[in-house]
């Protein structure tokens, strides 16, 4: 007897006839005997109406109050699935982050997961019942609700299959496995049978939101395998796993864009030692992460400075900056929402050289201007306008010959 944590995004359980589905699912898998932790989403489109129930009473609601309020949703499925699990002879509970002792640190709307009580998950398991999980919630040291991060339930299936020692972690969802690009902006992506945990940290991270990016470090670190498949059809997906259990390995595994990307350019800055770190400084003590860097050669002891952050946070980052302009001496600050990061990703990229440069030129043969660029090891990224979003991707995942 084996157990599986199974979990199933927001579109799995968007409607009562998705739920019955799931149930009868999660029923074939007891009936064979199998031992099965179910952790669920919300219902689709229902956490988003629940951020703009919060933020149409006011336009900062705080962080504590919308974490009660998005956790919500969770909870309805966990009781419906559990509900149906018993109209269908199945014996289940469903469990909240408090009743799993799911324990975060206190950063609202983002928590990280600081340890989970896999036995009271397992007890309800061991008196032959199907345990049905709120995922996306935890509650901090001072008894808070908390949430996760959009996406977040991927991250608590994942925790809760480390906890519990589970023999693997199935998402369910709505594409039938991990693609080499959005399947929904790339007709020609492939199914990939295995991929590697580096890689799918690297896609995740670059915009593709097929997984949570903290669940892949999370299986990276407690070595859970993560099988991505379907709740649609029966048929089998990726399996996310280490490096030596994936069997392809090739030069670029798959391509991405992040939308959530926007550009900050400094104009005229002073070139002297202390200014590019008087810039930044303040945008780390605001807390707001800077991705892709460019400073241009210095002209009459002055240069251009750009840099990217998270779209969401352009008007902190515009503010930060704007403080500071006079007293550093630049001229002008100009910002630009309108842009993607188009990345290539691939273990094989570490030991190929020329990728990046077949990257520039196929974006070039496209007339693609390329606004800045950041490398990895295993990853180069371009920022584009945002109107090329579609055809770059298209143009890198054919041109590396991906679809084949
Ligand atoms: P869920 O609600 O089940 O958590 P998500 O919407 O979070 O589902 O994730 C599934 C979506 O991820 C797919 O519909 C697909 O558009 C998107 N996606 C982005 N990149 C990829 C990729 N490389 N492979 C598969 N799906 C991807
Ligand atoms: N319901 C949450 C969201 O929409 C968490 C999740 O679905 O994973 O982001
Ligand atoms: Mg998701």
């Amino acid at each position: 007897m084996a157990l599986f944590v199974q979990k199933f995004g927001g579109t799995s359980v968007g409607s009562l006839e998705r739920i019955r589905a799931v149930a009868e699912r999660v029923a074939r898998r007891r009936r064979a005997g199998d031992d099965v932790i179910v952790v669920v989403s919300a219902m689709a489109g229902e956490t988003d109406r629940l951020l703009g129930l919060g933020r149409s009473v006011a336009a900062r609601p705080t962080e504590r109050e919308l974490d009660v309020l998005v956790s919500t949703g969770e909870q309805v499925t966990a009781a419906l699935l559990a509900i149906q699990l018993g109209a269908l002879g199945v014996q289940a509970r469903s469990m909240l982050g408090h009743q799993a002792h799911i324990e975060t640190d206190g950063a609202h709307t983002r928590a990280r997961i600081r340890g989970i009580d896999g036995d009271a998950l397992l007890a309800p398991v061991r008196e032959g019942r199907v345990v049905v999980v709120a995922g996306f919630q935890g509650t901090s040291r001072s008894g808070d609700i908390t949430t996760l991060g959009r996406g977040g339930s991927d991250t608590s299936a994942v925790a809760i299959a480390a906890a519990t020692g589970a023999q693997v972690c199935e998402i369910y969802t709505d594409v039938d496995g991990i693609y080499t690009a959005d399947p929904n902006v790339c007709p020609r992506a492939r199914k990939v049978a295995r991929i590697s945990y580096e890689e799918m940290l690297e896609l995740a991270s670059l915009g593709a939101e097929v997984l949570q990016i903290r669940s892949v470090e999370l299986a990276m670190k407690y070595s859970v395998r993560i099988h991505v498949r379907s709740s649609f059809e029966e048929s089998e997906g990726t399996m996310v796993a280490s490096e030596d259990e994936s069997l392809e390995s090739v030069v670029v595994a798959g391509v991405t864009s992040d939308k959530n990307a926007a550009k900050v350019t400094i104009r005229a800055l002073p070139d002297r030692p202390g200014v590019v770190a008087s810039v930044f400084e303040p945008l780390a003590e605001a807390g707001i992460s800077v991705d892709m860097i460019i400073q241009n050669v210095s002209d009459a002891g002055r240069t251009d400075l750009t840099f990217t952050v998270c779209e969401d946070e352009l008007l902190r980052a515009r503010e930060a900056v704007d403080a500071l302009l006079s007293s550093i001496g630049a001229e002008e600050v100009v910002v630009d929402s309108r842009v993607v990061k188009v990345s290539i990703v691939g273990l094989g990229m570490r030991s190929h050289a020329g990728v990046a440069a077949r990257m520039f030129r196929l974006l070039a043969d496209e007339g693609v201007n390329i606004q800045a660029i950041s490398t990895s090891e295993i990853k180069t990224s371009c920022l584009v306008a945002d109107k090329y979003r579609e055809l770059a991707v298209r143009t890198l995942h054919d041109g590396f010959h991906l679809g084949d």
